[in-house]
């Protein structure tokens, strides 16, 4: 590849591919570098985490073509959100509010499978892979990034570079940016059990003293668990045998949503917040985890992620259009500037969620019961709620995100 590309992006996980996918029309020249080889058991993030998307997301995947009403997603179609030894709860209906669903579950090994399948589907794209960028020289005209696979390195130039390589960002490091870092000392663990009445739809998020348990719809008779522990517990809840296992997921979560039996394997995932001090550099630009990673208590990272991506495919496809340089300075300025708000929002969001959720201090336990209670009892403030957790917020672009 001796040309210079209009993008590279570095990070093929579930923000880097749906940015690949949403340029491959975009007539840009393109090429997505991803450190391990196309294969979803090898994918870091494509594993066993049961994906909650809001419908902005959906109707997004849908209309990019990696999900259709074949794929495995099972509607959320009703939320019940409660708190041990608290009196409140709020039960939300998508159909009270006039909604099919508020979003839907699927399992990332799942997602990951769409999204191979249809950057398999790209008629433009170039994928190099495995390819792990090593180096990263940025000049006035072009990016240089070295790009190591086994004993062999290439370099390619671009005009415009992506970073979109997880948490522990080496682009956000090559291109010294610093992070906020803040341990939250729990792990999810994540699996899934079977349910002995159906879920029908409905999810549930119930919080303890001793950390939140989400219980997603997966089908007809299996749920998503999330299990947050403590860290230092972590390996131990997880390596319970599964009688025992289930016996702690009971104690913590009650029976109303009936008995569980067969949980699946448990994997847990030490829980940190991560924030880029910036998300752009001279002709580059972090997205997704790289440029925040925030708890997934609130369920949003990957759809705030998709939301950077999408807002930057539209930036580039009117760029291409009027025929200016993908990586000028206003370009990456104008996206830093629409998802600000939504970055900071929901970062916030989910940050203030688990704060709030955990706190044993009686003022906020009565403030959060109340809020509880009202959100049960008010429409607006419902729907205000429904809809930034179905992910309308901030400054989304139009195709596929309408309501
Ligand atoms: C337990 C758990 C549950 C979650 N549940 C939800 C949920 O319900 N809803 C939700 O929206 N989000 C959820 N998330 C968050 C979501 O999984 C992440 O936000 C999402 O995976 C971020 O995608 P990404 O593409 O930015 O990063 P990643 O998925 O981490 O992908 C990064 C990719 O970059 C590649 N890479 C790394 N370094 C290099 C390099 N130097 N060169 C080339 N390639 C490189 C990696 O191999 C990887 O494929 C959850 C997370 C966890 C841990």
């Amino acid at each position: 590849m001796n040309e210079t590309l209009d993008v590279l992006i570095v990070g093929g996980g579930l923000v880097g591919a749906s940015l690949a996918i949403a340029l491959d029309a975009s007539g840009l020249a393109v090429a997505l570098a991803e450190a391990v080889p196309p294969r979803v058991d090898l994918q870091p993030s494509y594993d066993e985490r049961n994906l909650a998307l809001a419908r902005a997301s959906v109707n997004a995947l849908e209309a990019l073509g990696v999900l259709d009403a074949a794929s495995p997603a099972t509607p959320i179609r009703r939320i019940h959100v409660s708190r041990r030894g608290d009196f409140g709860a709020a039960r939300l209906d998508a159909a009270e509010l006039g909604l099919p669903a508020f979003g839907a579950v699927i399992p990332a090994r799942e997602l990951g499978n769409a999204l191979l399948r249809r950057l398999d589907a790209c008629t433009r794209l170039v994928r190099i892979a495995p390819a792990q960028a090593v180096a990263i020289e940025a000049n006035a005209d072009a990016v240089r990034v070295e790009l190591r696979s086994g004993d062999s390195t290439r370099s390619v130039r671009t005009r415009l570079l992506v970073g979109a390589d997880g948490s522990e960002s080496f682009v956000r490091s090559a291109l010294g940016i610093d992070v906020q870092r803040h341990d939250y000392r729990q792990s999810a663990i994540v699996t899934a059990v079977t349910v002995d009445k159906p879920l029908d739809g409905l999810a549930y998020e119930r919080f303890t003293d001793s950390g939140p348990v989400a219980l997603l719809p997966l089908g007809e008779r299996r749920a998503g668990l999330v299990l947050s522990v403590p860290t230092e517990q972590a390996e131990g809840v997880a390596a319970l045998d599964d009688a025992a296992f289930i016996a702690f997921v009971h104690e913590r979560f009650g029976w109303r949503a009936g008995r569980f039996t067969r949980p699946g394997r448990r994997k847990p995932y030490p829980l940190a917040r991560v924030l880029a001090d910036r998300t752009s550099a001279a002709r580059s630009v972090l997205i997704g985890n790289a440029a925040q990673t925030v708890h997934p208590l609130g369920a949003q990272g990957f759809n705030l992620g998709l939301r950077d991506a999408l807002v930057l495919a539209e930036l580039l496809r009117e760029a291409q259009s009027s025929g200016a340089d993908p990586g000028a300075d206003a370009l990456l300025a104008r996206h830093v500037e629409r998802r600000a708000d939504d970055r900071a929002a929901t970062t916030a969001f989910s940050d203030e969620l688990v704060r709030l959720t955990g706190s044993d201090f009686l003022p906020l336990r009565i403030a959060r019961s109340l809020g509880l209670h009202a959100l049960d009892r008010i429409a607006p403030l419902k729907r205000g709620f429904a809809l930034r957790g179905m992910g309308f917020r901030g400054d989304t672009p139009a195709a596929g995100l309408s309501r």
